[in-house]
């Protein structure tokens, strides 16, 4: 069947670079699934968990939003922040869901609404994250 190699890159680091059977990532239309031999794409992702199936198991993957690229069995994700759900620091993720939702919810015209709202999904998605793993 072949396989796909993923590379999940962040600018600090790569956090991903392995063979895989299968990926699935959080498409901004909804999940697609990536196999060997898929068609050249590129996508924009959102917020949420990507995961893939290496040697039988299947690891999970926060993924801030970013770009997905498929080309010669090659998928590479580009994302702001990425962290496998194994890495991920569950108190943190807490402690940045309970920041946003103060400032959502603080009635206050500084605040930067759209950001806040980014915030708290990605602390939401992540304590998801941490405890699927
Ligand atoms: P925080 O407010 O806690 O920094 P954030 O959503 O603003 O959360 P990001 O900007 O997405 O954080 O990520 C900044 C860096 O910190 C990235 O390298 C990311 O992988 C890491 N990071 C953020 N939150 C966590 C977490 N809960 N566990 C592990 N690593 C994290």
């Amino acid at each position: 069947m072949g396989t796909l190699q993923l590379e999940v890159v962040t600018p600090d680091k790569t956090v991903v670079s392995c063979p895989v059977e299968m990926a699935v990532c959080p498409g901004v239309q909804g999940e697609f699934g990536v196999l060997p031999k898929h068609v050249s794409l590129l996508s924009a992702l959102k917020i949420g968990g990507l995961r893939y199936k290496t040697d039988g198991k299947e690891e999970h993957v926060f993924i801030s939003g970013g770009f997905a690229d498929v080309n010669n069995d090659v998928l590479t994700v580009l994302a702001e922040s990425a962290e496998l759900a194994e890495d991920i620091d569950a108190a943190r993720a807490m402690a940045a869901k309970e920041r946003a939702e103060k400032r959502l919810t603080s009635h206050d015209e500084a605040v930067d609404m759209v950001r806040a709202e980014a915030a708290l999904q990605r602390a939401v998605i992540r304590l998801h994250l941490a405890q699927v793993r």
